[in-house]
């Protein structure tokens, strides 16, 4: 059995993230991964930051629901600061462009809805600017002229997830972390000082265990007897030929779900949480009505986008809660097991959650204090 301080388990965005911080810090911390690293949701996400509360769940969930997540957009907001240095820090170009993300709308009530929205954003900090049909058509001329109005929130933005993970790998790497790839976690047992993870091969024992499983992560805490509420949701993604530069902003659309933004080599990310088929033996396929209904949706408020060709559709699992709130911290009664479990935004939360997590692990403040973030320290 390989005796190490600290097993990771989940090489996504968080775990390679904490794994690469916790080695920089001189621990020694190795990291399983069932299948390659960074290629799950990490990986394959739309790559969006996010901060603005988003609109359909605002419509769907309702102002107590918001109110009680608004805190978490101060974590959001604190995690795209650091994605604005990333690429600095493991010297690559990450793509990250905070060109402000903007909900679209066509009615009257929408425009309602996003004004109630951006006043619980702006009980926390987040500013989110409302914009008449002139102001909206004067910052986004390639929107519909359906549009009536919107809710600009600046500080929301883009990354490129197909350059995150591989740079992160190399930071992790360089820093002393030791990644596993193809290594499955079947078994976690014992405690703080002594826990035992179990892998197809060979045996760890561990002070402190991380877990960073994303969507798989209720199965690795109900190893130690931890339920948590969470659970993976199947998605996909489309993308367009490249286009010529049109679209600076991150767009969503009052009507329905969309993510809409134009990335460095001018293609367009189509997404917003449409959910991808899930086959019978487990893998997943795009879902081709929610595939059209997707391009139908971008389309109707990006018309050039009628004569883009589609040239690929992706999919996979997201980790979601019901609520939206984040599972955060060290496991109640279990000391030395730790969760970084940042649900459906969890590319734009992930270099925090990472950073709170290895502050956890070393025994330091966490950057960023969790009382009414994180559903573990409420
Ligand atoms: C299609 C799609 C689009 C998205 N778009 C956006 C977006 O635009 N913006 C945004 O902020 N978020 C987006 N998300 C959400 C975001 O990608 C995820 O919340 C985030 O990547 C989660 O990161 P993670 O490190 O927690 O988990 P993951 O990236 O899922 O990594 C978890 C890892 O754990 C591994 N694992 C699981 N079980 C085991 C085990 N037993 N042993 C070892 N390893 C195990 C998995 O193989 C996986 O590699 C999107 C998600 C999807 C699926």
């Amino acid at each position: 059995m390989t005796r190490v301080e600290v097993v990771i388990i989940g090489g996504g965005i968080v775990g390679l993230m904490t794994a690469w911080f916790l080695a920089s810090e001189g621990v020694d911390v190795v990291l399983l991964e069932a299948g390659d690293l960074g290629a799950e949701a990490s990986g394959a996400n739309a790559g969006s930051l996010h901060l603005q509360i988003q609109y359909p769940e605002f419509v769907k969930y309702g102002e107590d629901w918001a109110k009680a997540y608004a805190p978490t957009l101060r974590f959001l907001e604190a995690s795209i600061g650091m994605w604005q240095d990333l690429g600095q820090q493991v010297g690559e170009d990450l793509d990250v462009k905070l060109g402000g993300g903007i909900v679209v709308a066509r009615q009257a009530a929408q425009m309602r809805l996003i004004e109630a929205k951006a006043r619980i954003e702006a009980s926390v900090g987040i500013e989110t600017r409302i914009l008449d049909r002139k102001e909206l058509l004067d910052i986004a001329p390639y929107l519909s002229d359906q549009a009536i109005g919107g809710g600009l929130c600046a500080g929301e933005g883009k990354a490129n997830p197909l350059r995150v993970t591989p740079a992160i790998i190399r930071a992790a790497e360089a820093a002393g972390a030791i990644l596993h790839r193809e290594t499955s976690v079947t078994g976690l047992a014992g405690q703080a000082g002594a826990f035992t993870v179990t892998t197809a091969r060979g045996s760890y024992q561990a002070d402190n265990v991380v877990n960073t499983a994303g969507a798989r992560a209720a199965e690795i805490a109900s190893m130690l007897g931890m339920q948590i509420d969470l659970g993976g949701f199947p998605l996909q993604v489309s993308v367009t030929e490249p286009i010529a530069p049109l679209i600076p902003h991150l767009i969503y659309s009052a009507a329905g779900k969309l993510s809409l933004k134009q990335v460095a080599n001018g293609s367009c990310i189509i997404g917003g949480g449409w959910a991808a088929n899930v086959r019978e033996h487990g893998g997943l396929a795009t879902n081709p009505v929610n595939f059209t209904g997707n391009m139908a949706m971008a389309a109707g408020v990006v018309p050039q986008l009628t004569h883009a060709r589609a040239v690929r559709s992706w999919t996979a699992w997201v980790n979601g809660t019901p609520d939206w709130r984040p599972i955060i911290g060290e496991a109640p009664g279990i000391p030395g097991f730790f969760l970084g479990l940042f649900p459906w935004v969890g590319f734009s939360a992930g270099p925090l959650t990472a950073r709170v997590i290895a502050d956890l692990v070393l025994g330091h403040p966490p950057a960023m204090d969790m009382k009414g973030i994180s559903v573990l320290v409420d």
